[in-house]
């Protein structure tokens, strides 16, 4: 890997931010340069549940003999913290999800007048798997039911939560064996931070066990539900052609840009840009039109499903103001630095908060109440074209952008390999089990500041594909891929190793699949469940020739998140030093322990290339316990000319309905 110094990989992101250094303008970058990160709190070293704390459990065999005022040792502490960060992810992606629900019940009974039903066929799917009775039944009823049936999720006591079941059986097994299905969200929640306050749980298996717990619940609870939920209520994706970069911003039109995480309101601004009173509006503002775009995961939320083109992940946030050409950013919660609002006071640009959960000093706020969507979209449409004509020359106007193409939802992957009738995973094991595809690997989690910004994404997604390894991807290592131009079909002649070129060529597909928002993380998830069920490969998660990786990784939703995948059964490997390096204990169980308990593993490696070797090496060795053909590379390019007719045809016959939808 390139390990030239920069702020950013990406060329326009360090454009803007060498004009920002050149005008005086701070940004993540520089603070992360000025704000070194505490040694002994990085490595979960530092306890602070008590006031007789903070205690830092440091110096010479820390791990054997330091103690903090009640005699906590190093692997308790280290272990409660990460439990708390699980918790903290948990609560971020479920309480998302809660809203995303209660839109939903809301939708159904009438009192959100501007939401419907956008996908029933998503709906009455989710239904069945509820065991909802939905033929012959009104589609609001079946909603409601839906609705009422995962705010069960929020509340029962005793039990499992309602998706613990779409797991493959022997998952499921594991998970019981180990006591760690979720009885509901909120509780898990609740009981991670009970049990990590002063004086409670202390041995750090038994606290690592609880936070498997909780983290599962994220998964196949809250992010689970939210992904469904957004389906049915704005429409499940398939695959658009749409732009990355800072070059989506244009010169004679409002650009209003949708950052956070909720897509209702999302969604409705994008409905209300098009309306003609609205474009009217704006002309008699001097605008020749309405731009939107996205940012963060809200951009993945619209630009799988309306073609929205994204600006990019969290990093660009600021960078993004520094263009000098948004009019007005919406936020709401999740990953928005306070700094925008400060920052924006230095451009023209209007910071509208929406979350009644999250306001920042001096950006105005103007509340999103689902029953009147419309109208607040509208009166935010309406600010963004007033604040156009406020527009200065000011700015680094970068103008570079890159097609992409996005939104393959699990729905859709299996459409493409076999058409309406006949979907199913069975092209995509065969080619794993032949080796024309090595593995698959998801590629997800945030950018940081830290290291070159979209840095180690860009490195792993060119070196992976190289290898023959399928990527998936998801959140702000979509953004990463889009913003380098990495999304398009195009990116499998140029970088693909012979044996997934030739599959994406078939199928007519990307290397990198883009997944969704980091919420879909949970496609991944059933996407997995389905190749398991398919048969040939692993009959669990566990074992499968894949592995999860979030290179760049900074938010506690990113350790959700990671840790659901391991309980699931998939390694992974996080980028940056571990937030448990201080203890060793700690770092075996999560290792090692949890390898041996649920075939998943949770790494934390800061060199790029050791992440590339490990992942290649879980691979590797999934193929050959599960005795499929030994991978070898430029098996099939050899092969490509000569390649067998009769399985080209029926790998084309198999993949090509949905070619031109
Ligand atoms: S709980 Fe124990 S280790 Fe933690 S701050 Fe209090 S005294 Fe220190
Ligand atoms: S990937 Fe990370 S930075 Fe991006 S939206 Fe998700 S949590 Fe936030």
């Amino acid at each position: 890997m390139d390990k030239h110094i920069m702020k950013s990989a990406n060329e326009a992101a360090e454009r803007i931010i060498e004009w920002g250094e050149a005008h005086k303008i701070e940004t993540c970058f520089e603070r992360a340069e000025k704000l070194k990160p505490c040694p002994i709190g990085e490595k979960g070293a530092c306890c602070k549940v008590c006031h007789m704390g903070p205690c830092r459990l440091v110096g010479k065999n820390a791990e054997e003999e330091a103690r903090g005022v009640c005699g906590a040792t190093l692997p308790t502490v280290a272990a409660r913290n990460l439990v708390r960060m699980i918790a903290a992810g948990t609560a971020a992606h479920s309480d998302h999800a809660r809203d995303m629900v209660l839109t939903l019940l809301a939708t159904a009974t009438g009192e959100a007048k501007d939401f419907q039903i956008t996908d029933v066929r998503k709906l009455y799917r989710v239904a069945g798997i509820l065991g909802i009775e939905f033929e012959g039944r009104p589609v609001n009823d079946v909603a409601k039911d839906v609705a009422l049936r995962f705010l069960e999720d929020y509340s029962r006591q005793k039990g499992e939560i309602n998706y613990a079941k779409r797991a493959p059986k022997k998952t499921q097994e594991r998970w019981r064996k180990w006591g760690i299905v979720p009885r509901n969200i909120d509780r898990e929640i609740a009981e991670a931070m009970h049990r990590t306050s002063v004086g409670v749980d202390h041995d750090p298996d038994h606290l690592l066990l609880h936070g498997l717990k909780t983290a599962i619940a994220d998964g196949w609870g809250g992010s689970m539900i939210s992904t469904d939920i957004t389906d049915i209520l704005f429409g499940t994706p398939r695959p658009v052609k749409a732009e990355a970069s800072f070059g989506i911003f244009k010169e004679d039109e409002v650009n209003l840009v949708v950052h956070g995480h909720e897509p209702s309101l999302a969604e409705m601004i994008v409905d209300v840009a098009s309306e003609p009173e609205m474009i009217a509006y704006a002309k008699s503002k001097g605008a020749k039109g309405i731009n939107l775009g996205g940012m963060c995961c809200t951009a993945n939320e619209v630009l799988m499903r309306h073609g929205i083109p994204t600006a990019g992940g969290f990093t660009n946030q600021e960078l993004g103001i520094m263009t000098g050409l948004v009019d007005a950013l919406t936020v709401d919660v999740q990953c928005i630095m306070p700094a925008i609002a400060e920052l924006s006071k230095k451009f023209h640009t209007k910071i509208i908060t929406t979350s009644e959960k999250a306001k920042i000093p001096s950006a105005v706020h103007i509340e999103y109440d689902e029953h009147r969507a419309r109208e607040i979209a509208r009166e935010i449409v309406k600010l963004a074209c007033d604040n156009y004509q406020n527009r200065k020359t000011e700015g680094s106007h970068i103008t570079d952008k890159f097609p992409v193409v996005a939104g393959f939802s699990h729905e859709y992957i299996e459409y493409m390999q076999g058409g309406r009738w006949r979907a199913s995973f069975r092209p995509l094991n065969d080619a794993i089990m032949a080796g024309r595809i090595r593995g698959v690997v998801g590629l997800a989690g945030c950018d940081n500041p830290r290291v070159p910004s979209t840095g180690i994404h860009k490195y792993l997604a060119t070196e992976l594909i190289k290898n023959d390894v399928l990527i998936v991807s998801t959140g702000c290592g979509s953004a990463a891929c889009g913003t380098a131009g990495y999304l398009t079909p195009e990116m499998a002649l140029e970088h693909a190793g012979p044996g997934l070129r030739e599959v994406c060529e078939a199928i007519g597909i990307p290397p990198i699949l883009h997944l969704g928002a980091c919420v879909d993380n949970s496609r991944i998830l059933t996407i997995l469940s389905a190749m398991a069920e398919e048969g040939g490969l692993s009959d669990e998660i566990g074992g499968m020739p894949g592995v999860g990786i979030a290179p760049e990784w900074m938010s506690e939703k990113a350790i959700a998140i990671g840790c659901y995948f391991a309980a699931s059964g998939v390694p992974v490997i996080f980028g940056g030093e571990s937030p448990v390096g201080s203890s060793e204990e700690v770092t075996r169980i999560m290792t090692e322990v949890w390898y041996e308990r649920f075939k998943g593993a949770m790494h934390f490696e800061p060199d790029p290339e050791k992440m590339l070797a490990l992942a290649l090496d879980y691979i590797d060795k999934a193929r050959e316990a599960l005795k499929l053909k030994k991978y070898e590379p430029g098996k099939f390019g050899a092969e490509r000319v000569l390649m067998d007719m009769a399985a080209r045809r029926e790998l084309e016959r198999a993949a090509k309905p949905h070619i031109g939808l």
